[in-house]
C-alpha cells in the first residue's frame, strides 16, 4: 500500500469543472492581475475570517513583508518571534531592516511561549510575531495582552491556520494584521502562489494596497517604495471556489486527527500533538515527536508511507542566521522539537483504510520501543 503525504489531485478532482469554469470567466474577462474576481475573494475572505479588509497577494511570504511594513518596522527595531516555523515568518523581519529576536516555543504545542516573549522584551522591541503551528492556534489572547501592555503591535502567521477558531473567534481575527498563505498544499491552496493580509484598519488596508501595486497613486506616480506582490486573477477564481469547501474539507481532516489520537494513544513510543485551550484547529499538519525520527521516517518510506518534517532545523540556527549568534542550546525546546518531529499523511481524502495502515505499521515499528524519553518534557496536554 502507498499513503501519499497530501493527495492533492483528489482534492481537486471533484471541483475539477468548477475550476475550469472560473478560469474560463477569467480568460474571457481579461482578469490576469487582479480584477473582480480577486476583489470578491477578498470580500468573501474577510468575512470568513471576521475582519473588515483582506488585500490578496502574491504569497504568504509577501504577506508577511506588507504586514511588517505596514507597522512600520525597520532598522533599529526588535521582534520577538518563533524559531519553529517556516523561515518565511522570519524573512519578513529582516526584510524591513530589524532583527528577529527568537523566543522558546511550548513543549506541548511548539507554538510561542508567552513567557519566554516576556522575557525578551526590551526598548528596542517594536512588535511579535507569531506562529499557528500546523494550524493550531497559538495563545493569541495572552499575546494580544502582552503586546498592548507594552504599546507594541501583533502581527499574526497565520499562513496555516486557515478556519482555525480560538475562543469562538477565527484565527485572522487576532492581532493588529494576521497573514495568510494560499501556497498549494495549505488547507486553503490556490492553484499556484497567493497570499493575503487581513485587518480591521481602513488606512492600513489601503496602505497594503498601495505596496502591493508599486505604490502608484494615480499613474506613474509612486508615493514610497513599491512592490510587485499582486494576486493573479486565475489564482482569485480559484480561491473563490476553494473558500466554499473549506469548512467540509477541515471537517474532513478533524476526523482524520481524531482517528489518529484515538489509535495512536496506546503506542509508548510517540508523543501526540496537543490543541492550544479554547482553540479548534484546522489540523493542517498531523505532526508526532518520536526519539529516533530519521529512522523511523525512512523505515516507513520503505513501507510506503511518506511523510515529512516540520521543520527539521530551528531558524535560529540556520546558516542565514549565523551572524546572530545563536548557538545550540539557547533555545532548547524549539531544538528538541525540531529533531523529534514527524508530520503524518492527513489531508480531507485520506481514507480510514490509508490512516488503519499508518496506524498499524507505526504499531509494529515502535512496539519494542522505550517509551518517548523526553516525556513529560514534550508531553501531550490535551488531546
Ligand atoms: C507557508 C508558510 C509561509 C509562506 O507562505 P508562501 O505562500 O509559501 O510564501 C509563511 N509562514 C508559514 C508559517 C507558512 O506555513
Amino acid at each position: 500500500m502507498r499513503v501519499p503525504f497530501l493527495d492533492l489531485a483528489g482534492v481537486h478532482r471533484p471541483i475539477q469543472r468548477e475550476l475550469m469554469d472560473a478560469l474560463g470567466k477569467a480568460i474571457e474577462g481579461n482578469e490576469f492581475i487582479l480584477g473582480p474576481s480577486v476583489g470578491d475573494f477578498e470580500e468573501a475572505f474577510a468575512a470568513y475570517v471576521g475582519r473588515r479588509h483582506c488585500v490578496a497577494l502574491s504569497s504568504g511570504t509577501a504577506a508577511l513583508h506588507l504586514a511588517s511594513l505596514a507597522v512600520d518596522m525597520g532598522p533599529g527595531d526588535e521582534v520577538i518571534t518563533t524559531p519553529f516555523t517556516w523561515i518565511s515568518t522570519s524573512w519578513a523581519i529582516s526584510y524591513c531592516g530589524a532583527t528577529p529576536v527568537f523566543a522558546d516555543v511550548e513543549p506541548t504545542t511548539g507554538n510561542l511561549d508567552p513567557e519566554s516573549v516576556r522575557s525578551r522584551i526590551t526598548d528596542r522591541t517594536r512588535a511579535i510575531l507569531c506562529v499557528d503551528l500546523y494550524g493550531n492556534p497559538a495563545r493569541l489572547d495572552t499575546l494580544s495582552r502582552i503586546a498592548a501592555s507594552h504599546g507594541l503591535a501583533l502581527i499574526d502567521d497565520a499562513c496555516q491556520a486557515h478556519g482555525s477558531q480560538l475562543l469562538g473567534r477565527p484565527v485572522g481575527s487576532f492581532g493588529d494584521l494576521a497573514c495568510f498563505s494560499f501556497y498549494p498544499g495549505k488547507n486553503l491552496g490556490a492553484l499556484g502562489e497567493g497570499g493575503a493580509v487581513v485587518t480591521d484598519d481602513p488606512s492600513t488596508a489601503a496602505r497594503l494596497r498601495s505596496l502591493r501595486d508599486h505604490a502608484q497613486q494615480g499613474r506613474h506616480n509612486h508615493s514610497e517604495i513599491g512592490f510587485n506582490y499582486r494576486m493573479e486573477g486565475f489564482q482569485g477564481a480559484a480561491l473563490k471556489v476553494k473558500l466554499r469547501r473549506l469548512d467540509e474539507w477541515n471537517a474532513a481532516r478533524s476526523r482524520a486527527a481524531d482517528f489518529y489520537l484515538r489509535s495512536l494513544s496506546e503506542i509508548a513510543g510517540i508523543c501526540l500533538p496537543a490543541v492550544t485551550p479554547g482553540a479548534e484547529s484546522n489540523w493542517h499538519l498531523f505532526v508526532i515527536h518520536v526519539a529516533d525520527r530519521d529512522r523511523l521516517k525512512d523505515q516507513l518510506a520503505e513501507r510506503g508511507i511518506e511523510t515529512l518534517v516540520h521543520y527539521p532545523t530551528p531558524v535560529h540556527l540556520q546558516p542565514a542566521y549565523s551572524h546572530l549568534g545563536y548557538v545550540r542550546g539557547d533555545l532548547p525546546i524549539a531544538e528538541l522539537a525540531s529533531d523529534t518531529c514527524l508530520s503524518l499523511p492527513i489531508s480531507p481524502v485520506i481514507t480510514p483504510t490509508e490512516q488503519r495502515y499508518v496506524v498499524e505499521t507505526l504499531a509494529e515499528l515502535l512496539d519494542r520501543e522505550t517509551p518517548f524519553p523526553v516525556e513529560p518534557i514534550l508531553a501531550t496536554e490535551s488531546a
